[in-house]
């Protein structure tokens, strides 16, 4: 059977611009699951897009509680909800994302009263089915969830995620600063989809910046990993395919395929492709 993770949002950190890519989120599709991987700002939308109906969307993880991996989840539900979902999704994802659903619910209370009520809906709360993710394998059907504590300081609860089925292995990096683990994590992989940075165009980002100081460089430096790095994770790891997401800089026009490729291609020589939306890998 084949397996396809569909890379709806590209790009690094929360903030979109006019000719950017969306903020993070996936689609997998695997042993008869659909499972959305992360949901950033625009997730809705994307399963459209990928030919997805909302109401068919088997299970959620959340990779880490930064923005652009989780704030559209709320918008997601209510949207769905209102395409007919009527049974609850499986939410897996750090603690804390149930603080967020019941604020969701709450700042939404008017709204979702008005069309329970009034348009005799289903109660929207309990269609998300919130469980706090953990390091043990968890089986989403006939998939084989296995999820790593990745390298993103400050938060300490963020993950990689690996996923199994009927000898297929699709792994997903989540946002992390380089880590020696991740070689065997993502072992053989036949798609490895990894965060990727190109340092100089992070020192382009920093300079432009209006609103900030200092610190957004020391954080993106030491929690994600550089493209070189990548190439070097998925060589030794001996990954089939390699995606590049989460992508810093983005929309960037002094910074090209050509930068990204020279960068992936100084240790990896296998199948690899930068991520843009919607493109879809399959294995
Ligand atoms: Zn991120
Ligand atoms: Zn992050």
């Amino acid at each position: 059977m084949t397996s396809s993770i569909t890379l709806m949002g590209v790009k690094g950190g929360p903030a979109i611009r006019p000719g950017s890519n969306m903020p993070t989120s996936n689609l997998l599709r695997m042993g008869g699951q659909t499972i959305l991987i992360d949901a950033g700002l625009g997730c809705t939308r994307g399963i459209c897009d990928a030919g997805v109906p909302l109401t068919g969307i088997d299970c959620i993880v959340i990779t880490h509680l930064h923005s652009d991996h989780y704030l559209e989840l709320g918008p997601f539900f209510h949207t769905a909800w209102t395409a007919g979902l009527n049974r609850p999704i499986r939410v897996i994802g750090p603690e804390g994302l149930q603080a967020y659903w019941d604020g969701f619910l709450s700042s939404m209370a008017f709204d979702i009263k008005l069309r329970q009520d009034d348009e005799g809906r289903c109660p929207l709360a309990p269609l998300a089915e919130i469980e706090v993710i953990t390091d043990g394998p968890t089986a989403i059907g006939d998939v084989s969830l296995q999820a790593m504590r990745n390298l993103h300081p400050p938060i300490h609860d963020t993950y990689a995620l690996r996923f199994d089925c009927a000898g297929k292995r699709i792994v997903v990096s989540g946002d992390t600063a380089f880590m020696p683990e991740m070689i065997d994590f993502a072992e053989s992989a036949d798609i490895l989809v990894h965060e990727a940075m190109l340092i100089e165009g992070v020192e382009a980002l920093v300079a432009r910046m209006t609103n900030g100081d200092d610190r957004l460089r020391t954080h993106i430096l030491r929690s994600h990993t550089s493209a070189e790095d990548v190439g070097r994770i998925a060589q030794d790891a001996g990954v089939k395919q390699l995606a590049l997401t989460h992508m810093v800089p983005d929309g960037d026009p002094d910074f090209t395929e050509a930068h990204w490729v020279a960068e992936i291609r100084k240790h990896f020589n296998g199948r690899f492709q930068i991520g843009t939306d919607g493109v879809t890998l399959t294995t």
